[in-house]
């Protein structure tokens, strides 16, 4: 094992840390020829109890999961929180072996983007709305860094959050496009006890902001509740939304959007494949959540 390797060991079990692409790959490869099942979860660390039910996931459904931790410098613009988006390397760790990880790949961002790196992944359409409006580079950067960890990783199947509603719906497109050798589930969203959706980010939130962004949550349940009534004006429940978080001060939205599940069309008519999305400033903390809509 070389030096920039790791092994912690607990009582029970063991779980090495790669940074190295290759020294994963060979290792995955040799767990294929093993006929062992493969599960990534993605992630850019700092890990809480959402990336924890991926693993969890992972954990039921593979022999080996794989977590990798990168804070991917390509989905960020250059105005965005690339260089303090929280880190905790050592917490990370502890929860990874307690909630079962084999191996953690903790690349160095030169052994992802080395020098004359020029090969992204972009889609022509899923992209451009929603976080794509003010995030234009984000998914290129995401689908890139998905494709690399796939062909690193080589898993069978990959975890992904339904928090990242949008992220999901391109990771999926890529795969089906692309025609990659894996499959992709998506787990619902991991929320604190009053209804925030958990995110690395709500480090960021002042206590006043950290109240006021329950408005998030609220207005994707009012969307429900509406649509579960029999509202199908989408116009109508999005001036609704639209006012609940605009009551709160500290919030400036974004967007608001009632789209296809799939393409991320807007929607003017609520139809059985309809989901809500939000996307609302703290301050500079941008909070994004969604929720799946049912037809009354
Ligand atoms: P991140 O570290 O924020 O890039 O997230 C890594 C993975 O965890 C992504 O697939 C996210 O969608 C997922 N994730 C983040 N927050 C949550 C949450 N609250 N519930 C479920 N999954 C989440």
């Amino acid at each position: 094992m070389s030096a920039t390797e790791k092994s912690l060991r607990s009582k029970e079990r063991k779980m090495a840390i790669l940074h190295d692409p290759k020294r994963l790959q060979e290792l995955m490869n040799r767990m294929r020829l093993k006929g062992r099942r493969i599960g990534l979860v993605p992630t850019m660390g700092y890990l809480h109890e959402g990336h924890a039910s991926l693993i969890r996931a992972a954990r039921k459904q593979c022999d080996v999961v794989v977590l990798s931790i990168f804070v991917n410098p390509t989905q960020f613009g250059p105005s965005e929180d690339l260089d303090k988006y929280p880190r905790d390397m050592e917490r990370d760790e502890a929860i990874a072996m307690a909630e079962g990880v084999d191996v953690i790949y903790y690349p160095e961002p030169d052994s992802m983007y080395g020098p004359g790196y020029q090969t992204y992944v972009t889609l022509e359409d899923l992209p451009d709305t929603h976080c794509g409006e003010s995030r234009p580079v984000h998914f290129r950067g995401v689908a890139t860094v998905c494709a690399k960890l796939f062909n690193i990783a080589l898993p069978h199947k990959a975890f992904f959050g339904q928090k990242d509603y949008q992220q999901c719906a391109v990771i999926k497109r890529m795969v089906e496009d692309l025609n990659m050798n894996l499959e992709i589930e998506t787990i619902p969203t991991v929320r604190e006890a009053d209804g925030l959706a958990m995110s690395s980010r709500n480090a960021y939130l002042e206590p006043e902001q950290r109240e006021q962004a329950l408005c998030l949550g609220e207005a994707l349940n009012m969307a429900a509740e509406m649509t579960a009534s029999g509202v199908t004006d989408a116009g109508k429940i999005l001036r609704a939304m639209r006012e609940h978080i605009e009551s709160k001060p500290e919030a400036r939205i974004d967007y608001v959007s009632l789209a296809d599940a799939d393409t991320l069309e807007e929607l003017e008519t609520i139809t059985d494949r309809a989901v809500a999305l939000l996307a609302v400033y703290f301050g500079k903390t941008r909070l994004i959540d969604n929720k799946v809509l049912t037809t009354g």
